[in-house]
């Protein structure tokens, strides 16, 4: 492959100016699939299933065999569609996109082309470092899953080079709605930032919505990012480029800085951008040509004549729409307030992706400064080490047990880190743990009073000086009485205790 040439960022803005356009899909988790009552892989989290069991005649395209509208993915479309704040029409139709690849076992793909269900929407979206987006959503249409393609043989997983393919139907007619926005202008060197926290807004409205399992990771949700730039000053937008199927957050910002700073390097040079699909290669952080695509893509798009139109009720619409959950923006800036953090305290909680469990652990009892306290310091902490998911380490009910034990005096902070990496190691609850391994702070002064007692007569000196009036002296007696009492005492209460026992005798 030829030597590919990027500009730096900043020059790169300077000169253009980017605009980006993104298409979502997000795989909808209903019982069954889009036109055929085979289950649906995209349901079960573990997608276990043998290869090519979870087909019906309908998913093979087997003469003779006949679609029919799923209800539940066609009332969670439109519950997505409501959540984008677009105008649902009261009568969209399926369309057939006709094309030949061994992953389509029909020749066409139904989907929905100039009669989408759901248009014009607007989504608001956050972006880490605090700027607020609206980005403008043109439709959303339902359509059909293909098959998987495995290419076998080759070094790269790609066709090209592979010894032979393996096609599995299994996925072939899972419920997809294509999310497509208009193109984005304005966001400027925050474009590739802007594409990551829309795709992850996205996702948390699924979520919220409880209509699909959401995850990049599984292809439950997928992104092409749209990329071209214009010459500051020129009205026209450039040529884009649409880089496939990018299938981490942060691989999409990536991905689109990447576009910006190599599209930067061919204008500036002269050259021109051609319009094509490009591939994202996580392991070097570059993008290479895929296949040129026109806007007017042939695929003789056509009404499906074995559908009828959607035409979903005016009662139904409404009904849906009084279901919808809060918008995750609104909810953002709702639990901010609740919690009285600050911008900076609210941001690294919300960047974390912690916002759940926090909210799940006030739920539970804890004060919103503990919650955040112990998710974003010391289970952050243990979850970088074990390279895993916070959320998975442990329950929020567990950590709001953890905090009020704190708060309650029964643990110090640094008893309640060992309480929690019992928690951790599936010991059982805070209490089981504390009372299983003795860890409470000792809090019974006649306890505390005699440990004082024999570290004062140990160190006749320190004694002395204590009398004298130097306090600073305590330091030493209080560190052997939290030693001899295993860490399990209140610092500032032995502290008292010290000066009042050396006082008085
Ligand atoms: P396609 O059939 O090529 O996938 P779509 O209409 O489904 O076309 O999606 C094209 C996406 O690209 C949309 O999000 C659209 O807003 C965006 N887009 C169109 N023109 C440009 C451009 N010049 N620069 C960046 N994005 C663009
Ligand atoms: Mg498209």
């Amino acid at each position: 492959m030829a030597r590919v040439e990027l500009m730096d960022f900043d020059r790169a803005l300077e000169l253009f100016e980017p605009v980006i356009g993104l298409e979502v899909h997000v795989e909808l988790n209903t019982a069954t699939k889009m036109f055929s009552p085979a289950p649906n892989p995209a349901n079960d989290a573990n997608h276990g299933a043998e290869p090519n069991t979870l087909v019906t005649p309908v998913c093979l395209g087997l003469p003779g065999s006949l679609p029919v509208v799923n209800g539940e993915a066609v009332r969670k479309s439109i519950s997505l569609g409501l959540a984008l704040g677009c105008e649902i029409a009261p009568s969209s139709r399926f369309a057939r996109k006709n094309y030949f690849y061994p992953d389509l076992a029909k020749n066409y793909q139904i989907s929905q082309y100039d009669e989408p269900i759901a248009f014009d929407g607007e989504v608001e979206v956050e972006l880490e470092n605090g700027r607020v987006f609206r980005v403008p959503i043109e439709r959303a249409h339902m359509e059909e899953d293909a098959g998987k393609l495995t290419h076998v043989g080759g070094s790269t997983g790609r066709i090209q080079g592979a010894e032979y393919s393996l096609v599995d139907y299994n996925r072939a007619g899972v419920p997809l709605v294509e999310i497509v926005t208009r193109p984005v202008v304005g966001a400027e060197a925050d474009a590739p930032a802007l594409a990551r926290a829309y795709v992850s807004t996205i996702r948390d409205i699924a979520l919220s919505l409880g209509i699909s399992e959401a995850r990049m990771e599984r292809g439950n949700l997928r992104c092409d990012a749209n990329v071209s730039l214009r010459p500051r000053g020129q009205e026209q937008f450039g040529t884009r480029t649409e880089t496939k199927n990018v299938n981490s957050f942060r691989s999409i910002e990536r991905a689109v800085r990447y576009e910006i700073q190599r599209q930067a390097a061919i204008l500036a040079a002269g050259g021109i951008i051609t319009q094509e699909t490009r591939h994202w290669h996580e392991d070097t952080g570059s993008t290479s040509p895929g296949r040129p695509k026109s806007d007017a893509d042939d695929y003789r798009y056509f009404p499906e004549p074995d559908l009828l139109p959607v035409v979903p009720s005016a009662e139904l619409i409404e009904e849906l729409r009084a279901a919808l959950p809060e918008a995750p923006a609104a909810r953002r800036r709702r639990l901010k307030q609740e919690w009285g953090f600050s911008d900076d305290e609210f941001q690294i909680v919300a960047n974390s992706g912690m916002l759940n469990e926090l909210a799940a652990t006030v739920a539970a009892g804890a004060t919103p400064a503990a919650a955040r306290k112990w998710w974003t310091g010391e289970i952050a902490r243990l979850a970088n080490a074990a390279d895993r998911d916070a959320s998975s380490l442990v329950s929020p009910t567990h950590v709001a047990e953890l905090a009020q034990l704190v708060e309650a005096g029964t643990l110090t902070d640094r008893l309640a880190r060992q309480v929690l990496e019992g928690v951790v190691a599936g010991e059982g609850s805070p209490q089981e743990i504390v009372d299983a391994r003795g860890l409470a702070v000792v809090s019974d002064d006649g306890a505390l009073v005699a440990a004082i007692d024999e570290a004062l007569a140990a160190q006749p000196d320190v004694l002395a000086k204590i009398r004298d009036g130097k306090v600073q002296a305590a330091g030493a007696v209080i560190g052997a009485v939290m030693k001899a009492m295993q860490g399990k005492a209140d610092a500032a209460r032995v502290r008292e205790l010290v000066l009042e026992r050396a006082n008085a005798e």
